[in-house]
């Protein structure tokens, strides 16, 4: 994701990523969203909205306690997000599967419709426009669909 677009997220939901600058052995935050594109950034930005909402409400019922629920890694993994909490509330569950449902059929290049495809190796979630795909090498792969579920 575009580090514009990073900071925009990390700057609106402060508590949720209070530990942006927090060394990678207390927080995985640091590294951002390790996601392949800016196709999921509405996906995140309405969950972020939704969990920081969560953690302001329990910092008020909890006013001294120094160690409130926030994000500890945001990543893509076989081709769906992946949103890690600390501290976990219940409240977070039905939100954080929502958003993670959404982005198996969110391309994570653009944010059009996708749906899981495979290059033989990997798995993404990709639109019909995003199945030739640049590697991090800058190869060309191509992804094709799939029925896993
Ligand atoms: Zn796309």
């Amino acid at each position: 994701m575009q580090k514009e677009l990073e900071e925009k997220l990390f700057d609106t939901f402060p508590n949720l990523y209070a530990d942006r600058h927090a060394d990678p052995s207390v927080s995985l935050v640091c590294f951002g969203f390790e996601v392949g594109g800016d196709g999921w950034f509405q996906l995140l930005w309405d969950l972020s909205e939704k969990l920081e909402k969560i953690i302001i409400a329990w910092k008020a019922k909890y006013p001294k306690e120094e160690n409130f629920p926030r994000a500890v890694q945001m990543k893509e993994k076989m081709a769906g997000l992946r949103f890690y909490m600390s501290n976990y509330l219940d409240e977070f569950e039905e939100p954080i599967a929502e958003a993670e449902r959404k982005s198996y059929v969110t391309c994570e290049i653009c944010g059009e419709v996708g749906e899981v495809m495979s290059n033989g190796y990997w798995l993404k979630t990709l639109c019909p426009k995003h199945v030739v795909y640049k590697t991090h090498w800058g190869e060309d792969s191509v992804y094709r669909q799939i029925k896993i579920f």
